[in-house]
């Protein structure tokens, strides 16, 4: 394929493409990327004196081994060569097979069995779908709403916004329109009694309705990117225990060690009935996600009048994803990953802390490979972004947020320099 100037390919990019959030077509002016390898994406054409960017954002959390990773690469090739895809309805094949066994192996018990789908928000469609499933097939259909944090977001299709917190989130337009589920507050950072006591309270009050409770577990990342103590997954799973409530706990952001643990879940000792991944599941490379449930809750379903779960697009358990996801999972685990994401920390730490003087700073906080400066207004997205590349790196602050998370490969250097795109993204912003 013949390839495109850069400034004919904005030109055809303003004139037909529809970006994530963006507005109309010809109204964002996004960089055009050439090639991706290590941390660094390379631009088509120079932009505030940079050709190169180390990417702070890991893609939006999954792209944690780096991009052109010789293993990730190896595996696709490999897997290109036997079949990309095939149906999964009446069908399987080793990749997806292995990919559940693995997942299984590494997430919390009692979770046994995986539906693999290809995106977050399908996973946590899945997930809403096998709570509300599970009760009907227990003849108790009442039980079909929601339980979840304000301040969440667990995806952008229909279901999963409708647990997304609608107030300051990006769902709002849509209220009235979704169903309606029930909002506790968000959870305080520090472990408060009297919260948890209104958590229980709120559990045992709606427990005739409540299908199950889903949280992002310790962090909770697009709706703001804010950190809470794991006592409160202790609390959710006890109070869903005394009143016969599921817990769902969707890990796509936060799952595959980013948060210090393998899984978030593992900070409280805690296991959900019903577990979402996604994002790093591929290490970024292709789309897909995963629901875990346990045998309680596949039992249930099969129980039911109509005894499947009626879930099946064409692309689940895509093979080539899972032939990647394999191998990402595997390069994870044989790497000291544990030891990556505390050298992150104590980078993102250190090199975040000047951030803190900055005058429109509100707060800097720092968990595992996750580094965030709040700022005390909206941040001037266009500005922010501007700052950031200039010193050569690659960021997507968002509201009143400058955050990073790097891929667990960012050597020492490039992680200063990311923290210094950081602060001039702030004092930008
Ligand atoms: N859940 C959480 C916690 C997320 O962070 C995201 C994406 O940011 C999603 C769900 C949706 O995943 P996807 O964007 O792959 O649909």
């Amino acid at each position: 394929m013949p390839e495109y100037s850069a400034g004919e390919l904005l030109a055809l990019d303003r004139a037909h493409v529809w970006h994530p959030y963006g507005p109309m077509p010809g109204r964002t002016d996004p960089l055009v990327v050439r090639s991706a390898s290590g941390v660094r994406l390379r631009l088509a054409e120079e932009t505030e004196g940079r050709t190169e960017l180390i990417d702070g954002m890991s893609s939006w959390w999954s792209a944690v081994h780096g991009y052109n990773h010789p293993v990730l690469n190896e595996a696709a090739t490999a897997q290109l060569g036997r079949m990309s895809h095939v149906m999964f309805g009446g069908l399987t094949h080793e990749p997806a097979v292995r990919l559940a066994a693995r997942l299984v192996e590494i997430t919390p018990e009692p979770l046994r069995h995986v539906f693999l789908c290809d995106s977050g928000s399908v996973s946590v469609e899945v997930a809403v779908k096998m709570c509300l499933q599970y009760w009907r097939s227990l003849g108790r259909p009442a039980k079909r709403r929601m339980l979840t944090w304000r301040g969440g977001y667990h995806g952008d299709t229909w279901q999963p916004m409708s647990v997304c917190d609608p107030e300051g989130g990006m769902h709002g337009l849509w209220q009235g329109v979704l169903p309606e589920q029930i909002f506790a507050p968000a959870p305080p950072a520090a472990f408060e009694e009297s919260y948890a006591e209104g958590l229980r309270e709120l559990i045992g009050r709606h427990a005739d309705e409540l299908a199950a409770v889903i949280v992002e577990p310790v962090v909770q990342g697009a709706g703001g990117m804010r950190f809470h103590s794991p006592e409160y997954l202790r609390v959710l799973r006890e109070a869903c225990d005394e009143h016969d409530v599921l817990l769902v706990l969707d890990e796509i952001a936060t799952g595959f060690g980013r948060t210090g643990e393998l899984f978030a879940a593992e900070h409280a000792g805690v296991a959900p009935d019903v577990m979402c991944l996604g994002k790093a599941l591929t290490g970024g490379y292709l789309t897909m996600a995963a629901t875990l449930c346990t045998p309680r809750v596949a039992d249930g379903i099969s129980r039911g009048e109509v005894p499947v779960l009626a879930h099946g697009p064409t692309f689940m358990g895509n093979p080539l994803a899972a032939a990647v996801a394999c191998a990402s999972v595997d390069l994870l685990l044989e790497r000291d990953w544990r030891q990556e994401v505390k050298r992150l920390e104590t980078g993102l730490r250190e090199g975040l802390a000047p951030a803190g003087d900055l005058p429109g700073v509100r707060e800097v906080r720092v968990l595992g490979g996750i580094g965030v400066v709040q700022l005390d207004h909206r941040a001037d997205m266009a500005a922010a972004t501007r700052a950031a590349v200039r010193e050569g790196v690659w960021l997507r602050p968002f509201r009143d947020l400058v955050y990073v998370m790097p891929p667990y490969v960012t050597g020492e250097e490039d992680l200063a320099t990311v923290c210094h795109g950081v602060i001039a993204a702030a004092a930008a912003g």
